[in-house]
């Protein structure tokens, strides 16, 4: 904010208009005040002169009018004692002087003037006040004093009219002005003095009006840069006083405001941060103002590189939509952002920011990582057909057989009971395939049970093999490598049985003629190692991590034929995980394939073994 300069501030301002309106008042006070005194001072000087002019004036007309005897003074010689009684007993009158009718002076108070006597006056005004017969007056210059006086004259004339002469008055009117001065000076220093106290009571008034009004603006200074503690001091209930309350209740009010818009921020980028979907959202121009930490993992770009492009680009839908199209878009689309590693699929729904005038601000794009969803759901495609594909193939073969048998077969001795044995291991690998699909949905369901007993695994895998043997009509040997020490398991003893049944049924399924089957069993990275090789015709490489999945089978019709569901080795991978193991295959293509799995086990059985 910008600093107000000194003579910019109201302090000074205020002073400024003070003193001028005092100057101002006084000056007129003084103009009118001196005038109307100097009017009637002259006034009261006048009227005091021409009064003692009337008294002089009967005093020389008896002087003169007087008859005289020759021992009596002269008309000049009383003149002169009256001229200077009246002279002497008034300060205001320099001199008094008498011309008679021919212009003679007669008499004057002043001393100098007494070598003038008996001359010729040559002064105006007496002239003028003689040949008119009537009084005059007029201001001049004493030449000696160099000082104003003001001149009068007065005609002496007898009761019967006839002019005896000039009165002459020369009085110190300057006297009157030295007065005015004085005043005028005395006026001066008032007002000096007035505007000194006006100067002092403007800045103290100033201040009361500055003072909070510059709290006010500090204070806002401060409210710019986020500091609401301060607060106005309330100088008094005036509408300073008013204004600066009201400033706190602004203050108070926009703190709040603050504060909640701060703390609604604060939500907003830990619920934008914290979500799982990804949020971008644009300017009214489509380029993107923000995004959050989801948005940019899932699109799998940094802040930088997107900040202020356009969301189309950002999005890569540039060759099929505009920013326009994105705004009118209803239905939410699917973005492939998958690398080639891993696949990414995302769902997208945007929606438009808009003011109440329709006025369009922005778009905001929410991204949906579809990708578990989608992926189960192309499984569970996968898995419908694969079922159906499964149970038509012997509904078919078993309605064709049940067709020949109605048509007639059932009367032929040789084909009826064939045709029926058919049916009938139809009927089987059905009722197996949906045996088998009971057991993975009960344990997809996490239904299964298991009912874990602790079993000596060496004993137990001992016993699985002899049964194979016992029963194995193929000419396959096989080669057993146990531990000595026993290792404890805890199991579920059938569904473990129908792992080993699974893969070796499969070892001896592909195992040639004459071919070896080997078990061993072996402790490996703190682990219970369970390994059975063959010697078949193994399976391809890029197959080996398939053969546990789903319906999987590297050579789909021999697997048919030999009566396999294709849901074995994926049971078996289920139970494995649930007792907490893993499973994998090795293979050499041509040459045989060895299955594992692990299991945790225990050196101790726990008193539970017999
Ligand atoms: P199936 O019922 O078809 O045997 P499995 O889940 O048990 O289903 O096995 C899946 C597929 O894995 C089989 O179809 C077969 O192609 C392959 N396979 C499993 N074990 C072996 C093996 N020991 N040798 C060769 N291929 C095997």
């Amino acid at each position: 904010m910008q600093k107000v300069t000194f003579f910019k501030s109201i302090h000074v301002k205020i002073v400024l208009i003070y003193i001028l309106l005092i100057l101002l008042a006084m000056q007129i006070i003084g103009l009118y005040f001196a005038q109307q005194l100097e009017e009637k001072l002259i006034d009261n000087f006048e009227e005091s002169i021409m009064d003692r002019m009337e008294i002089i004036e009967f005093s020389v007309r008896e002087e003169i009018i007087k008859t005289r005897t020759d021992d009596d003074l002269t008309v000049e010689q009383s003149l002169r004692s009256v001229l200077n009684g009246f002279s002497s007993s008034s300060s205001d009158i320099s001199e008094i002087r008498v011309v008679d009718s021919r212009y003679r002076i007669l008499g004057s108070s002043a001393i100098e003037k007494q070598p003038l006597i008996g001359q010729r006056s040559a002064d105006e005004l007496v002239r003028e006040s003689i040949v008119n017969v009537l009084p005059r007056e007029q201001i001049k210059i004493n030449e000696e004093t160099d000082r104003r006086v003001w001149v009068t004259t007065q005609p002496i004339i007898t009761v019967g009219g006839e002019l005896l002469g000039i009165l002459y008055l020369e009085s110190k009117v300057e006297n009157v002005y030295d007065q005015m001065d004085e005043i005028n000076s005395i006026l001066a220093g008032g007002t000096a003095l007035s505007l000194l106290i006006t100067a002092i009571l403007g800045i103290l008034v100033a201040q009361t009006i500055s003072k909070p009004i510059s709290d006010m603006r500090k204070h806002a200074q401060a409210m710019a840069k986020g500091n609401f503690s301060r607060k106005v001091r309330v100088y008094g209930d005036d509408e300073i006083g008013q204004l600066a309350k009201a400033f706190n209740h602004l203050t108070n009010r926009l703190q709040e405001s603050q504060q909640s818009t701060e703390s609604e921020r604060r939500k907003l980028a830990s619920i934008l941060a914290n979500m799982t979907d990804g949020v971008l959202s644009t300017d009214r121009r489509g380029r993107i103002i923000l995004i959050n930490d989801p948005a940019l993992r899932l699109l799998n770009v940094s802040r930088e590189t997107v900040m202020n492009r356009p969301i189309t680009t950002v999005l890569g839908l540039e060759s099929e939509y505009t920013f326009e199209d994105l705004i009118h878009m209803k239905d939410a689309i699917t973005l492939d952002f998958g690398t080639y590693e891993k696949s990414a699929l995302l769902r997208t729904n945007f929606s438009v920011i808009q003011k109440e005038t329709g006025f369009v601000n922005g778009l905001i794009a929410v991204l949906h990582d579809n990708t578990e969803q989608e992926k189960i759901d192309m499984e569970r495609r996968e898995f419908v057909a694969n079922v159906s594909h499964e149970l038509r193939t012997p509904l078919t073969t078993m309605r064709s057989y049940l067709e020949a048998l109605a048509e007639g077969a059932w009367q032929d001795e040789d084909l009826a009971p064939r045709f029926l044995n058919v049916t009938q291991t139809e009927t089987e690998r059905m009722i197996r395939l949906v045996n088998d699909l009971l057991k993975l949905s009960k344990m997809d369901a996490g239904d299964s049970e298991l009912s874990r007993e602790m079993v000596d695994f060496k004993v137990f895998f001992n016993r699985i093999i002899d049964r194979f043997e016992m029963s194995k009509s193929q000419n396959v040997t096989f080669e057993r490598d146990m531990p000595k020490t026993p290792y404890f398991v805890e199991i579920d003893p059938d569904k473990m049985t129908q792992v080993f049944d699974n893969i070796i049924s499969n070892a001896l399924k592909y195992s040639p003629e004459g071919g070896k089957v080997s078990f061993k069993l072996s402790e490996e990275d703190g682990l219970l190692q369970t390994k059975i090789s063959d010697q078949g015709m193994g399976i391809p490489k890029e197959n080996l991590d398939k053969i546990f999945d789903r319906f999987y089978r590297v050579d789909r019709a021999r697997s048919r034929e030999m009566g396999g569901t294709g849901l074995g080795l994926a049971i078996s991978k289920e139970v494995i995980n649930i007792h907490g193991g893993t499973i994998w295959a090795e293979s050499d293509y041509g040459k045989g394939t060895t299955i594992f799995f692990t299991l945790p086990f225990e050196t101790d059985d726990g008193g539970e073994w017999e």
